[in-house]
């Protein structure tokens, strides 16, 4: 069960404004790479752009489930929390979150672009070498021969860069990963700041949730369940714990009274 209210919806909507960009930046790297296809010829100002696109729709995305899932911790029932706090702490980590997640991600969008590159030039070496080796044709026929290799090769490097670097698939995956982590980090935040203003008063626990279908991994599937003292030797940070995590957090807060000898009220402050 989804543990974010249209958390699917969210992460469609991401994952379609992530496409988008993926879907440009293939078509402006096919024509930049130019022929015969060199990396090198993709500039820093390509990738800047690229990072910045991405960083910004990471961001809006990050800021907004940063936000629902504070919310969604029974806000109403500690009123000592306002919007403004709200605010600020998302801003705060949304900006530093999504620039973080954005670095890795087009090194990796590199490397796989110049693997793709690497591919081409090895199969039309590949191509011309069996073309000389062949008896009994003409030069022309040669040149043809090569031509069609080039074509095959140019299609191979569409296809590679549609299916692995700026792919659906990839896109995709992100924005569940992302998803997760501004869910996560919403509800931390909420709690620190919750810890912060009943100083003594209050004590939390939070336990780790996993979708529970067949997809669950056997990374997650051991921490389904536990507690935070358990969950946090095997993953400090919480979900996601790897690409596509899709687990949650069940978060119980207890309202210690000032008379130790009473019973602490507890309040379970997420909605699964
Ligand atoms: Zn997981």
């Amino acid at each position: 069960m989804p543990d974010l209210h249209e958390r699917y919806a969210k992460e469609d909507e991401l994952a379609a404004l992530i496409l988008a960009i993926f879907i440009a930046a293939r078509d402006e790297a096919i024509l930049l790479l130019g022929d015969p296809p060199n990396a090198r010829n993709l500039t820093a100002e390509f990738w800047n752009r690229l990072a910045n696109d991405l960083r910004e729709t990471l961001q809006a995305h990050m800021l907004r489930i940063y936000g629902v899932a504070f919310d969604r911790m029974h806000r109403d029932e500690f009123p000592v929390i306002d919007d403004q706090i709200r605010d600020t702490l998302a801003e705060e980590w949304a900006a530093q979150k999504a620039t973080q997640v954005v670095i890795p991600m087009i090194g990796h969008t590199k490397d796989l672009v110049s693997k793709a590159v690497q591919d081409h030039e090895q199969s039309v070496s590949a191509a011309t070498a069996a073309i000389m080796a062949a008896a009994g044709l003409t030069a022309i026929q040669q040149a043809e021969r090569r031509r069609a290799a080039i074509r095959d090769a140019n299609q191979q490097l569409k296809e590679q860069l549609e299916g692995r670097a700026f792919s659906e698939e990839r896109a995709r995956a992100i924005a569940v990963t992302e998803t997760t982590g501004a869910v996560t980090a919403g509800e931390v935040g909420f709690i620190g700041e919750l810890e912060a203003a009943y100083d003594g008063y209050i004590e939390s626990t939070s336990i780790w949730i996993t979708e529970r279908d067949e997809r669950v991994c056997p990374l997650c599937e051991p921490l389904d369940g536990k507690p935070g003292r358990i969950w946090r030797e095997a993953w400090p940070s919480g979900p996601p714990r790897h690409p596509i995590c899709r687990c949650h957090l069940e978060w119980i807060v207890f309202l210690l009274p000032n008379d130790r000898d009473q019973n602490p009220d507890e309040i379970v402050v997420t909605v699964a």
